[in-house]
């Protein structure tokens, strides 16, 4: 078995037990294996493993692998879940399932033009700035749920539910909790929350969809080259 397969196995089986403990129903989280930086190679034996639900940062980036996965995989989807500009949005539209970084009201208003223009309809998280932090990008809590209804109403976009990024140091919970919160108020019943470091406390505080890349397909390299 390839390390991958190995490590899927190993996080699938962490995503039952973390299930299990927090007494919700076999099945009811969702993985994404987030392959951003890692190569076509690495999304293949993810693939043969039989994982189908992945995640990429970088609309350009995903453009490169995974339309030419498509055919042989029919099965197969796809989140963008990074900050996105709102001159990517009809790229991220032609090649996504799902766009999980919904966060402002001019990208959901270049979202709703691509839809159009392509002919096309998505599905939708919003993402929110749940640490208010000043450089992360996301929804401020505040604005949170008035978006919510915007992008709905005014722009027509399918939206499924929340996702969050919480602050690198503290803990989590809190804000997985708010989230969850927050989702049960709007009536949205998917929350993307939890990462390699974290996702066991967000599965505890309701996540639907966890997002792991380094404990699935290793250490990124950022480097040049
Ligand atoms: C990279 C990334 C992840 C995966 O992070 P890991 O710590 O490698 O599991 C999850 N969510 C977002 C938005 C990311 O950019």
């Amino acid at each position: 078995m390839s390390a991958i397969a190995e490590n899927l196995r190993l996080i699938l089986d962490r995503i039952a037990d973390a299930t299990a403990r927090a007494n919700r129903p076999a099945g009811s989280v969702q993985l994404v294996a987030v392959s951003k930086t890692h190569p076509v190679e690495a999304v293949a034996e993810a693939l043969a493993a039989g994982q189908l639900l992945f995640g990429e940062n970088r609309v350009q980036e995903a453009a490169t692998k995974f339309p030419e996965l498509r055919p042989a995989h029919p099965a197969l989807r796809l989140h963008i879940i990074g900050g996105l500009q709102t001159n990517k949005a009809e790229d991220a539209v032609k090649i996504a399932d799902m766009i999980e970084s919904l966060d402002r009201p001019k990208l959901a208003q270049a979202l709703e033009r691509a839809e159009q223009k392509l002919g096309l309809k998505r599905e939708y998280l919003v993402q929110v700035n749940v640490g208010d932090e000043e450089q992360k990008s996301g929804i401020p809590r505040a604005e949170a749920a008035d978006f919510v209804r915007a992008a709905r109403e005014e722009h027509g976009l399918a939206v499924r539910g929340l996702m969050c990024i919480p602050p690198a140091e503290g803990d989590p919970r809190p804000h997985f909790a708010w989230l969850a919160d927050l989702g049960a108020k709007l009536g949205l019943a998917t929350l993307s929350m939890g990462m390699s470091g974290d996702f066991e406390a967000a599965i505890a505080e309701g996540a639907t969809h966890v997002r792991v890349g380094t404990a699935i397909f290793g250490h990124r390299d950022y480097g040049v080259g």
